[in-house]
């Protein structure tokens, strides 16, 4: 059964134009103006904006590295049903493997979480945490079953690598034009100074910035680059978070470098002051990079709007303030890096975005799902809303308003580090691969969500 959607405003990072769209099956198979039924069933989606499915390229739905860790507070049931009701119809979870485990076996324990119970579409980043010829070996094999990006650290001691293992992993990526995102913090200082200040006995949350400043993430941007650079490899910097780093990202693309710039909502509508909040409350905001200064929110949103900034994802990562944040209570370095937010991004953006007039609607159409996939592979199966891609469609209604709350909200988690905001537009209906899932804000079919097999041929 077809369905038509009538009189809405296709949207995409180019332009915009009023044009019905009529879906069968999984696929958009027809646009056009004033397009007759002809059978469909039709939608009349006038005074709406059809955008495509936005998707998000880093997200930790579920991680638990196993014995002794804290598992997060979503699951791919939770954080993917989250995503679908505000409009994300893809994303790429970071699959993390543990020490001394294969990437195929972590590839099998991501499918074991994300099979039958994602209520999007779905695939992964597949991270690096060692390096040596069998890890070498399986770069080829991830890139032949469709996963086609990796991750690196250079901070988190259970996950970093060496600079010379991050450059022999390069080589072996650029064989296959495949992308590398990697954390950009330097390691050692952090743990210097995490180091100093339990030392000192400065043991609260306020310390949680002071031991990451920008320069800690400014010189390892710097120096991944030139690691790039000596690879010959594009790459991505995921939560890229201060002007520091942005300016080693100017010098490098002054070099004729290729360098794709991540950033997250929460660097760009939230700032340091919340690491003072009473009691415990800073502990919220506990993730890294930490949330920045004023003067690093401008330059991000001046990125966002100049170009330099190529994409927004969340990094979500949701941890209960009971429980588990509490964990550090007497020691802001054991509590449990990062924040939900899978479920805000497209209605932050919009209305700290859009409707500021900071950017245009196809700029944030750009950033949130048609520049991802072309950046991920994803394109144009994903990203656009034209014949032939899958109907991952998101009716947009921007007349609507709405605060951001714990309470109301379906992440699992039992807060949101933006309570209190004010929203204006939502999701009021998503289609994914031409099933609508939800209606009315409210997820109407959950679960329904596949694997995406990406191939690098797609990409550029
Ligand atoms: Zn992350």
């Amino acid at each position: 059964m077809s369905i038509l959607l009538k009189g809405g405003t296709v949207v995409s990072a180019k332009a915009r134009r009023q044009v019905d769209v009529r879906i069968d099956g999984e696929k958009i198979v027809e646009m056009g103006t004033n397009l007759t039924a002809a059978g469909s069933t039709v939608e009349d989606v006038s005074g709406y904006f059809l955008l495509p499915g936005f998707i998000d390229a880093h997200t930790h739905l579920e991680l638990n590295n196993g014995k002794g860790s804290m598992g997060t507070a979503d699951n791919f049931y939770t954080g993917s049903k989250a995503a679908v009701a505000k409009g994300t119809t893809t994303v790429i979870d970071m699959a993390t493997p543990s020490k001394g485990s294969s990437l195929q076996d972590c590839l099998k324990a991501w499918d074991h979480l994300a099979q039958g119970n994602s209520s999007c579409d779905y695939t992964y980043h597949m991270s690096i945490i060692e390096w040596n010829p069998s890890i070498k070996a399986e770069i080829k094999e991830m890139i032949d079953v469709g996963i086609t990006s990796f991750k690196m650290y250079m901070a988190y001691d259970n996950l970093r690598t060496k600079d010379a293992e991050i450059f022999e992993a390069m080589r072996e990526i650029r064989k296959y034009q495949a992308m590398l995102g990697v954390h950009c913090e330097n390691g050692d200082m952090v743990n210097e100074m995490i180091a100093q200040f339990v030392a000192e006995g400065k043991l609260s949350p306020h310390y949680h910035p002071l031991t990451r400043p920008d320069s800690v993430e400014a010189e390892a941007v710097e120096r991944y680059l030139m690691i790039a650079d000596l690879a010959g490899l594009p790459v991505n910097i995921v939560h890229l978070s201060t002007k520091r780093s942005l300016e080693a990202v100017k010098r490098a693309r002054a070099c004729n470098q290729k360098v794709y710039v991540e950033t997250c909502p929460q660097y760009l509508v939230l700032d340091d002051h919340l690491y003072d909040g009473p009691g415990f409350e800073g502990a919220k905001y506990v993730c890294s990079p930490p949330l920045r200064r004023i003067c690093d929110q401008d330059a991000l949103w001046d990125g966002v709007i100049n170009g330099q900034v190529n994409t927004i994802s969340t990094d979500h990562c949701s941890f209960n303030f009971n429980e588990q944040k509490t964990i550090g209570k007497n020691d802001f370095s054991k509590i449990p890096n990062g924040m939900p937010g899978v479920e805000t991004r497209p209605e932050l953006i919009y209305t700290y975005g859009v409707t500021t007039g900071k950017i245009s609607l196809e700029r944030m159409i750009g950033l949130l799902s048609e520049d991802i996939a072309k950046q991920f592979a994803l394109y144009p199966q994903k990203g656009i809303i034209q014949v032939d891609s899958d109907a991952d469609i998101v009716i947009w209604d921007p007349n609507t308003a709405g605060v951001i709350s714990a309470t109301t909200q379906l992440q699992n988690v039992d807060y949101t580090p933006y309570d209190g905001m004010q929203t204006k537009g939502h999701a009021r209906s998503v289609y994914l691969r031409g099933q609508k899932v939800v209606e009315h804000g409210q997820v109407i079919a959950e679960r329904q969500g596949k694997f995406i097999f990406r191939k690098i041929s797609k990409t550029h």
